[in-house]
């Protein structure tokens, strides 16, 4: 008989890789459940727990919340869902959390996207929001009809601050001082797997020939 091994994997990448789009696509084609740390953040926050506010503080000052609390909250939402495979986006963040998690669970894969910084810089600045409606343009592949003016209202068109270069530059740059050791950390388990590329699209074929591959082999392992 064969059966099904159950995964557990966790997806990495800088702000605007495409880590969403391809979490997404993880879950539907093989049913895992997807859990994110920003997520249960933000659901916290929005209940008002007491957890919550100490969380808001830290995430308005641009602040990571502390490993301890962080660990407690994500392990405990794992153990919930534990009866079928998973998929962790935004956890771990840091050498502690990765640590914290491996005491409970061993990690099968980790699916790296590496998209170079320019790439996602110039992805990133080229969106322009118009405030009000909430419609969104890109100077590249979606422009509007007149440069910086929204198609309906013919309203000026503002970069959020999200979206400014600064911005950008400064989220990539934490970005890699937190993570790049969480990378070296699984890279040295043997776990890490790196796809790197400029197109989602393209990133993605490869990401779900290695995920067949990886079902199949756990489940041939478990049999
Ligand atoms: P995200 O939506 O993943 O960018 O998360 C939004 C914010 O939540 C981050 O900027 C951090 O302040 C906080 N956060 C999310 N995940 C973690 C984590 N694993 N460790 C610490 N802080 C986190």
């Amino acid at each position: 008989m064969v059966v099904q091994r159950l995964i557990r994997a966790v997806i990495m990448g800088p702000p605007g890789s495409g880590k969403g789009t391809v979490s997404g696509r993880i879950i539907k084609t093989f049913g895992l459940q997807h859990i994110s740390s920003g997520d249960i953040l933000r659901a916290n926050i929005e209940e008002k727990t007491e957890l919550g506010l100490l969380m808001k503080s830290c995430i308005d000052q641009g602040q990571l919340v502390p490993d301890a609390i962080m660990s407690r909250i994500i392990l405990s939402n794992l153990r919930r869902i534990d009866h079928s495979g998973w998929l962790l986006d935004g956890f771990p963040r840091t050498v502690p959390q990765a640590e914290a998690l491996d005491q409970a669970y061993v990690i099968d894969t980790v699916i790296n996207l590496d998209v170079p910084f320019q790439t996602i810089k110039e992805r990133l600045t080229s969106r322009w929001t118009h405030i009000a409606s909430g419609r969104v343009y890109n100077t590249d592949f979606n422009p509007p009809k007149v440069p910086g003016l929204d198609n309906i209202t013919g309203e000026p068109l503002v970069q959020r601050d999200d979206d400014k270069p600064e911005t950008v530059t400064r989220r990539l740059k934490s970005y890699e001082t937190q993570t790049e050791p969480v990378l070296e950390y699984y890279r040295s388990k043997g776990v890490l797997e790196s796809f790197s590329g400029t197109e989602t699209n393209k990133i993605w074929p490869h990401v779900e020939a290695f995920l067949h591959r990886k079902f199949s082999s756990l489940s041939q392992r478990a049999a």
